[in-house]
């Protein structure tokens, strides 16, 4: 099969296209480099079956190309990172809504069946725990920038169904949980590599808010099992599962277990939220998801720990050997808590 990856230079992105490689599937990553680095797919441009084309997916002439010439599209692009999304909101929504747009139209074209990348975030503030796929969703009010975002992908999903209801496009989404593993970057906001390079580098850990809000990481590598499962599994066609771990863990708890496992001498900081983000900034207290629906169709649940993952973050920026510059924020109403 061939393989087009929207979002592949990225941190999923690219290890699912690897993983596609090693299965013996052609793969076209396409990937405008906003988030995404060069340097996560470099070990892979060796491989005749893959191909990276640097181009913005709202680009309709390119994609009309690409989506001609594969078998499946998986559309991983999109303006992510709660920090990102705070300071860059027309970017935000003019990503994913158009770019998806862009995608589900050649899609249509060219009859591809295409898989579309969502978010826990749908769930907003829902404290309906754990979160099921068809459960109601709670978002802000519209001057709080947070829910343009989770409001982008929400519009994205109801376009994906709307495909497969008039016009019977073969469409699977997907919504990811806080999802983590080595090459993913903090600097647009993700907690764990944000918390490893402070803590490698012996700087302030920056915990937000009272660091009591909880989250479920599942690690990027069980991650695209799921995903490749529903690629090629056709009950999953206009459906939506979550993907996600969960073991729930604190913020705070997860600051202590990062300082001690890099033997950091970091002091562990309460950052309040508006500084951290802006002010008025909703967090979600907890989430977790349901995966009852996706064990079920394919028998998948996450198996990497997440010290397992913390490990291998680790060794990850270790060999990177650069260390990546993490934006600096003054921290003046911070309060040392470890
Ligand atoms: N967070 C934090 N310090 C940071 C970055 C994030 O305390 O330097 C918190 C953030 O406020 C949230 C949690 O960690 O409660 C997870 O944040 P992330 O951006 O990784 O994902 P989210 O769950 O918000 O989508």
């Amino acid at each position: 099969m061939h393989y087009l990856i929207t979002g592949g230079a990225g941190f999923i992105g690219s290890h699912l296209s690897e993983a596609l490689l090693q299965k013996g599937h052609q793969v076209t990553a396409v990937d405008d480099l906003s988030t995404g680095q060069l340097a996560n797919v470099d070990h892979l441009t060796a491989d005749p079956n893959f191909q990276i084309v640097i181009e913005n997916i709202t680009n309709a002439v390119v994609m009309d190309r690409l989506v001609s010439e594969c078998d499946i599209v998986i559309h991983l692009a999109a303006a992510v990172g709660v920090e990102l999304i705070v300071q860059k909101p027309v970017h935000t929504i003019e990503t994913n809504v158009m770019g998806t747009e862009v995608v589900l139209r050649t899609a249509r074209r060219y009859r591809k069946k295409t898989l579309i990348a969502s978010t826990s975030e749908i769930y907003g503030k829902s404290a309906n725990i754990p979160y099921k796929e068809d459960d109601d969703r709670l978002m802000g009010a519209t001057s709080r920038h947070r829910w343009a975002y989770a409001t982008s992908k929400a519009l994205d999903e109801f376009l994906a169904l709307a495909y497969h209801k008039e016009y019977d496009l073969p469409v699977v989404i997907f919504r990811l949980f806080n999802t983590v593993g080595p090459r993913q970057r903090g600097r647009y906001g993700m907690v764990i590599p944000r918390f490893v390079k402070q803590a490698m580098q012996n700087k302030q850990i920056t915990v937000y808010g009272d660091g009591q809000q909880s989250r479920c990481f599942c690690d990027g590598r069980d991650v695209i099992k799921a995903i490749i499962g529903l690629a090629e599994n056709s009950q999953a066609e206009g459906e939506v599962y979550n993907i996600g771990a969960q073991q729930e863990i604190t913020i705070l708890e997860l600051a202590h277990k990062i300082k001690q496992m890099t033997n950091s001498t970091s002091d562990i900081v309460l950052v309040p939220y508006e500084e951290a983000y802006e002010a008025g900034f909703e967090d979600m207290r907890r989430r977790v998801p349901d995966t009852t629906k996706i064990n079920a169709l394919l028998g998948w649940e996450p198996n990497l720990t997440l010290d397992q993952t913390i490990m291998d973050i680790v060794k990850h920026f270790e060999n990177e050997g650069k260390q990546e510059t993490i934006s600096e924020r003054d921290t003046p109403s911070a309060v040392i808590v470890g």
